[in-house]
């Protein structure tokens, strides 16, 4: 017998019908003889739907009360999975997050799971029962409810194998796997079959929606196999594990990319020891997350231009703090909110000389200007304008052999 955790994005519970057929595969598997817990996401547009009512009443909305909002999306669906399950012969229960409980810590609406009672959902798997449990939130130490950042459902159902060691993590979703690009932007994409955890966690942070970055690296962490599957085919899924057992034979294995970045300049700042200290550390005490930075050489030896990037809707925030520190003085400032990443990642890289020239060359063919870049080990990155960013992966994805 096996213990798996199944865990439903929102299109695949994006309406009773769809309810209906996730319910099939549970009971599909469950008849196989497998002890099931079922983590399922908010109907599809749902917790979108949630937060646009909160911003017409405030932009500042209180967030112990968004919180509380935005977990109702999926004790809908938690509800409609378990009534469906029992409709089609099999039994099942949805616990809510405080009923279990799911232990968190944070700050609210962006918690993470630390704990959580096992039990008495271990006691209803072992008289036959499906477990149904509502991902993206949880409660906090004094009984608050929490909710654990978009698209939590992903760490949700992570942490629920791990807590449970279960055997396996299926993410069923509206695709069927990890592709080498956006499916839905880029039809020549094609699927992966076997992907490390740390090819995902870069595809995923730097935009590859498709499984969350947290998720990825509770997983890695814990070695905990995933697998990415169609919740609408039969096909193979997308297997994520750690990095034996893969063939590197292509240098890179993806390319991602995001457009919720912001482009920051700062002209004409003092070039002296502790300049960029002074610039960054009230930025991070605001929790703004800085990204790439770039500092040019100083053409007179006294004054330089910083570039960073941060996340678009931090925008705001960073200009404000940047104008009110006073240890800092520069000519002015120049902003861009027009402007996407674009990643290019492989572990194969590491062996594979020549790639950065090769993304960069490709770029410039297309007339595509780069305006900031950074690399690690297993991925360039680079910040180009937005409009350009369809042309720049459908360009690199077909020099890297990936179409
Ligand atoms: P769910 O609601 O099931 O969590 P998401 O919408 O969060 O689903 O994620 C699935 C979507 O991720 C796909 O529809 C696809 O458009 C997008 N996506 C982005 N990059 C990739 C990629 N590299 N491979 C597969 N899907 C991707
Ligand atoms: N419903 C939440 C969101 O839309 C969590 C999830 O679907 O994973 O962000
Ligand atoms: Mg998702």
């Amino acid at each position: 017998m096996t213990k798996k955790v199944l865990k439903f994005g929102g299109t695949s519970v994006g309406s009773v019908k769809r309810i209906l057929h996730a319910a099939e595969i549970v009971k599909k598997e469950h008849s196989k003889g497998n002890q099931i817990i079922v983590v399922v996401s908010a109907m599809s547009g749902k917790t979108n739907e949630l937060i646009s009512h909160s911003s017409s009443i405030s932009e500042k909305f209180n967030k112990r009360e968004m919180d509380v909002l935005l977990s109702s999306g999926e004790q809908v669906t938690s509800a409609l999975m378990a009534g469906a399950l029992n409709e089609i012969g099999i039994k099942s229960k949805s616990w809510m997050n405080w009923q279990i409980p799911i232990l968190t810590e944070g700050e609210h609406t962006n918690s993470r799971i630390v704990n959580m009672s096992i039990n008495k959902i271990n006691s209803f798997l072992s008289e036959g029962g499906v477990a149904v449990i509502p991902g993206f939130q949880g409660i906090s130490q004094n009984g608050e409810i929490t909710t654990i950042g978009r698209g939590g459902s992903d760490a949700s159902a992570v942490a629920i194998a791990k807590i449970f060691q279960t055997e396996s993590c299926e993410i069923y979703t509206d695709v069927d796997g990890v592709y080498s690009t956006d499916p839905s932007n880029i039809p020549v994409a094609k699927k992966i079959s076997k992907i490390s955890y740390d090819e995902m966690l870069e595809l995923s942070s730097l935009g590859a929606k498709v499984i969350q970055s947290s998720a990825v690296q509770t997983a890695m962490m814990y070695d905990i196999p995933l697998q990415v599957k169609s919740t609408f085919t039969d096909r193979e899924g997308t297997e994520i594990f750690s990095q034996e057992n893969i063939d590197y034979s292509k240098a890179v294995t993806g390319v991602a990319y995001s457009k919720d970045d912001a482009k920051v300049t700062i002209i004409g700042v003092e070039d002296k020891p502790g300049v960029a200290a002074d610039i960054f550390e009230p930025l991070g005490k605001n929790q703004i997350n800085v990204d790439m930075v770039i500092q040019n050489i100083s053409p007179d030896g006294k004054t330089t231009d910083i570039t960073f990037t941060i996340k678009r809707n931090d925008l705001n925030k960073t200009l404000k703090t940047l104008k009110s520190n006073d240890k800092i003085s520069f000519k002015s400032l120049d902003q861009n909110d027009a402007v996407s990443k674009i990643s290019v990642v492989g572990a194969g890289m590491v062996t594979t000389p020549g790639v950065t020239y090769k993304m960069f060359r490709a770029l410039a063919d297309e007339k595509i200007n780069i305006l900031a870049i950074s690399t690690s080990e297993i991925k360039i990155s680079v910040i180009i304008n937005e409009k350009d960013t369809l042309k720049a992966v459908k360009k690199l994805h077909s020099i890297f052999n990936l179409d």
